[in-house]
Parts: structure tokens; C-alpha cells; sequence
């Protein structure tokens, strides 16, 4: 239709967005290994849930493999950002594997939770994803004491052994608001649950989620930068429904854009998960310019500092060989 005249379209580019420090690290330890020891190195699972950035490590030599079984006897393997089970680093001691933990320190504050809380004999409820490799990691470490809880609904079928010793945790890339529904559900059952020392949810996860919360009533559509099973990425794109955006979809590439989502929509909203490169994101900003919507506006809620530094086992081999 003709609106009589130029309508300006414009582009609320939320910020924070993408690449959170625990990513980063991640993605550094593969390509510094690559450096370091020549190709082929191999990675336990995705280093982290993001399509493009497992591509671009695979053209550089790292192979991705799904168990420890896959890797050759004596080969460097890289367990990715998720975190694993202590039996996983038991499988590679006894494959003889050199294994480099990229696991990130905000995954591994939980594993240590698990354990502290198990070794007092709690009964932890684990609120996280089903199958998700973060949850499988985090629960490895003291599965006898461990309960998943999948959302609001799975609070409703937990039994513990004493309701005064009960602690939940979660994984780490959850929504907070449903996070929050999931507790209240699993209180009024358990009024002494007791809460994690400190948030479980991470730094990452939080920002991403309050600005989209901040620019979603704004929006006619929400375009949402990941992969399908980046679950931090997927909460994005609920949280932006909850909070008022009229669509909100998940790409992995700006190609994958349909002009039907932008058709009669004078404000799209554009983030992505915390294991996205910006480069595609901007890749999406020159699709929605072609659009006509030329006109960006960067809305910030919060500057991030934070930074892990390399794997120990990583650093102590590239000063070595310095
Ligand atoms: Fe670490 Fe959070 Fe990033 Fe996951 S999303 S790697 S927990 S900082």
C-alpha cells in the first residue's frame, strides 16, 4: 500500500548482544590450540552452539566429535563451553587424551554448587533443559542427588527426602522470568527451598534478555541472531514475544530473512545469542538496509567488562613454547 511519502523505517539494534566472555574464551582456546599444536585438534561436542563459528574452526583444522571414543589415543581434545561430567574427564585420562577444559568459569561456579550442596547430602533441584549438554555436565556431578526440573510443569512432579534440605540451581542460560515462575511453583510445594549462594543465570544471559525486554514493545518484529539449539538465543526470542513484540524469529544468517516478516513492520528490533560474531549481525543490518531500513538506532542497557582468560593447561603450553 501507499502510505504518501517516506515512512522511516528503522532498526533498534539492542545491546548488550552477542558474544558474552565465556564464548569468547571458548572460540580463542580452539583457534590458540590450532596455533599451538597444528591441526587436527579435537573438540568434544560444539565448542559452542553457534553454526557459523563451528564452520569457520572446522575450515581451520579442529574436528568436532560427539565422545571422547572418537578421539585418537594421545590427541588433544577440547571439551566445549557447556561444561562436562567428571566421567568425561575420567574417559580421557584413561584414552591418554590432552584434554584442555574449555568449560566456562560461570558453568563451572555451578558444577562446583552441585558438588558442595551433594556433599551435604541436599536434595538439588536442577531447573535447566532436558538433554541440554550444560544440564547433562552440571547434574554428572552428583547424579544421585540431582532432580531435573524442565519449566513451571516439572515442579509439579518432585519428590525429595527431607523438604527442609533442598537447594535448587539452574543452568545458565535460562529465561529469568520463567526461571523465577518455575521457583515460586517449586516453593509452594517446598517453602524451605533454599536458592543458590549467587545467580545461577549468567551476566550474559541477563543483559541479552533485559534490553530485548527494553525494545520489544517497540517492535513489530524481533529478529533473533543464533542457532536452534543455542538456548540462550532461543530464550531471546521468547522473551521478546512476552514483552510485546508483535513476531520474533531465529536466524542463523541474514540470507535466511523472509520479506514477508518485514512486510508493513516500521520497527524491527535486532539482537543475538551469546555465541554469535557480530559480523553476523551485521550481515543482517545490510539485508534489513536493503529493506529500507536504513535509520539504527543502538539502544544500550548496560556496558560489559567482563573477561575470563585461557584454559591454565593452554596458557602453561604457550608460555612454554614462547
Ligand atoms: Fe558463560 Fe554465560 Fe557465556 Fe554461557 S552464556 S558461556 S555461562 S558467560
Amino acid at each position: 500500500p501507499y502510505h504518501g511519502g517516506v515512512t522511516s523505517k528503522r532498526v533498534l539494534l539492542a545491546k548488550p548482544r552477542g558474544y558474552c566472555a565465556g564464548v569468547d574464551r571458548a572460540v580463542q582456546t580452539v583457534e590458540e590450540a590450532l596455533k599451538l599444536y597444528g591441526a587436527p585438534i579435537y573438540v568434544r561436542k560444539q565448542i559452542v552452539h553457534n553454526k557459523h563459528v563451528v564452520a569457520t574452526l572446522e575450515a581451520a583444522g579442529a574436528i568436532f566429535v560427539e565422545e571422547n571414543e572418537e578421539v585418537p589415543e594421545g590427541a588433544t581434545v577440547i571439551f566445549s563451553a557447556h561444561g562436562v561430567a567428571p566421567e568425561v574427564y575420567e574417559q580421557a585420562r584413561t584414552r591418554n587424551l590432552k584434554a584442555i577444559d574449555a568449560t566456562c568459569p560461570l558453568v563451572t561456579k555451578v558444577h562446583h554448587e552441585a558438588r558442595r550442596y551433594a556433599a551435604q547430602d541436599y536434595d538439588i533441584l536442577l531447573i535447566g533443559h532436558e538433554g541440554h549438554e550444560e544440564v547433562i555436565g552440571t547434574a554428572g556431578e552428583a547424579p544421585a542427588h540431582v532432580q531435573l526440573v524442565d519449566g513451571p510443569e516439572g515442579a509439579e512432579k518432585i519428590e525429595v527426602r527431607d523438604p527442609a534440605k533442598v537447594v535448587w540451581l539452574s543452568q545458565t542460560t535460562l529465561s529469568v522470568d520463567e526461571t523465577m515462575e518455575t521457583v515460586a511453583r517449586l516453593k509452594e510445594r517446598l517453602p524451605l527451598l533454599q536458592s543458590p549462594p549467587s545467580d545461577d543465570i549468567c551476566y550474559a544471559t541477563q543483559n541479552r534478555q533485559q534490553v530485548v525486554k527494553q525494545i520489544a514493545p517497540e517492535c513489530d518484529v524481533m529478529i533473533v541472531v543464533g542457532s536452534t539449539n543455542s538456548s540462550n538465543s532461543l530464550r531471546l526470542r521468547d522473551v521478546a514475544l512476552d514483552a510485546g513484540s508483535r513476531a520474533s524469529y531465529l536466524v542463523d544468517y541474514a540470507h535466511e530473512i523472509d520479506d514477508a516478516w518485514l512486510a508493513g513492520a516500521t520497527t524491527v528490533g535486532l539482537t543475538s545469542g551469546a555465541s554469535v560474531p557480530d559480523e553476523l549481525v551485521t550481515e543482517v543490518l545490510e539485508r534489513l538496509a536493503a529493506q529500507g531500513f536504513t535509520d539504527v538506532d543502538e539502544v544500550t542497557t548496560v556496558q560489559e567488562k567482563i573477561t575470563f582468560s585461557l584454559p591454565q593447561e593452554l596458557k602453561r603450553d604457550m608460555k612454554a613454547a614462547a
